[in-house]
C-alpha cells in the first residue's frame, strides 16, 4: 500500500495561522511586534531563497522583517559588527545568519557573537548545550519542525528505533538528540558507517539529512517505517529529497514529501522561535 503523506505545508500552516493570533494579542495587550533580522552574505543562490522565503513567512504572520545584504567579500569583522549591532536593538528579538558563510568567515565566531536570547536559529553554544541538558530555550528549527511532523501524525516515539542518517550540528546531531529524549531507541549514521543499508532497515523512524539526492532507497526501508526526508538537492528536473520518494512510498508507512515536507517546518519554527525571544526579551515567557 502506498505511503499516506505528512504535509509539511499543512502543518505549517496551522503553526502560522496560531502565531499570526499570538502576534496580534501581543501588540493588542502590548504594544509589542516581534522583530527578526536575518543576514545574508554573498548571493548564493539557495540562500536568496531561503532568506526570501524567510521574509515572507515573517510578513505572512506579522513578524517586522529586516533583510540585511552583505557582499560576499565582506571582512569577518563588518558582519560581527553587523550583529553587534543587532544585539543591542530592541526592536529585533531575533538574529539569523544564513549559512553557509564564505570560506574566509569563520562561522563558529559568528554564531557565538549572537547574543543567546536571539539566536532564534538555536545554533549558539550556549542554547545547544541547554537542549542537551533538557532546558531548551531555542529548539533548532529544522530539528524541532521534524518532531512536530511525527506527532502530526499520531506517532508514539517511546521505544521505537530512530535511525538518522547524516550528523551535521544542525539537523542530524539535534534531531538524534530529540529523538532520544523522547525515549527511541537510536542509532546515528554517517559517512564512515558500514553496511548503511543493514541499519536503515531497522528503523521504524528513518530521518534522511544527508545532502545526496534519492540515496535511500526502497530496499534500505523497513515495511512500514515512518520515512522523514531532510534532504534539498537540485536536480535540472527539479528539487529532490536524500529518499528515493517512488520507491519509498510503496514501503515506508508515511513519508514527507521534497518539497512540502520539512522545509517549510523549519520556517514555522523559526517564526516560532521569534515570537518566543520577542516574549522572553519583555518578561512575557
Ligand atoms: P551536511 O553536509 O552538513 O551533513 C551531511 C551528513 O550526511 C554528514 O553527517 C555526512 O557524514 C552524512 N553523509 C554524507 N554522505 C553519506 C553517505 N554516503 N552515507 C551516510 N552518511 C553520509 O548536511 P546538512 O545536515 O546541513 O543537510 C543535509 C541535507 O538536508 C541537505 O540536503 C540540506 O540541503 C538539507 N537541509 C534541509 C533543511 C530543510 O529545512 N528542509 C534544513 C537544513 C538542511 P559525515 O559526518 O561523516 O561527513
Amino acid at each position: 500500500m502506498a505511503a499516506q503523506i505528512i504535509d509539511g505545508k499543512r502543518v505549517s500552516q496551522q503553526i502560522k495561522d496560531g502565531l499570526k493570533e499570538e502576534i496580534w494579542a501581543l501588540k493588542e495587550q502590548h504594544g509589542l511586534v516581534p522583530g527578526l533580522a536575518v543576514i545574508l552574505v554573498g548571493e548564493n543562490p539557495a540562500s536568496v531563497v531561503y532568506v526570501r522565503n524567510k521574509g515572507r513567512a515573517s510578513e505572512e504572520v506579522g513578524i517586522l522583517s529586516r533583510q540585511y545584504n552583505l557582499a560576499a567579500t565582506c571582512t569577518q569583522k563588518e558582519l560581527l559588527d553587523l550583529v553587534d549591532h543587532l544585539n543591542q536593538d530592541p526592536s529585533i528579538h531575533g538574529i539569523l545568519v544564513q549559512l553557509p558563510l564564505p570560506d574566509h568567515i569563520q562561522e563558529e565566531a559568528v554564531i557565538q557573537r549572537i547574543d543567546p536570547i536571539k539566536d532564534v536559529d538555536g545554533f549558539h553554544p550556549t542554547n545547544v548545550g541547554n537542549m542537551l541538558l533538557g532546558n531548551p530555550t531555542y529548539l533548532p528549527c529544522t530539528p524541532a519542525g521534524i518532531m512536530v511532523l511525527l506527532d502530526s501524525i499520531g506517532m508514539e516515539i517511546k521505544g521505537k528505533h530512530a535511525v538518522v542518517v547524516g550528523r551535521s550540528n544542525i539537523v542530524g546531531k539535534p534531531v538524534s538528540f530529540l529523538l532520544l529524549q523522547r525515549h527511541a531507541t537510536l542509532t546515528i549514521c554517517h559517512s564512515r558507517t558500514l553496511d548503511l543499508s543493514y541499519h536503515t532497515r531497522q528503523a521504524d523512524i528513518l530521518v534522511a539529512a544527508i545532502g545526496k539526492a534519492k540515496m535511500i532507497k526502497g530496499s534500505m526501508i523497513k515495511e512500514g517505517a515512518v520515512v522523514i526526508d531532510v534532504g534539498v538537492n537540485r536536480l535540472d528536473s527539479g528539487l529532490v529529497g536524500d529518499v528515493d520518494y517512488q520507491e519509498a512510498s510503496q514501503v515506508a508507512s508515511f513519508i514527507t514529501p521534497v518539497p512540502g515536507g520539512v522545509g517549510p517546518m523549519t520556517i514555522a519554527m523559526l517564526l516560532k522561535n521569534t515570537v518566543l525571544a520577542c516574549k522572553r526579551q519583555h518578561g512575557l515567557a
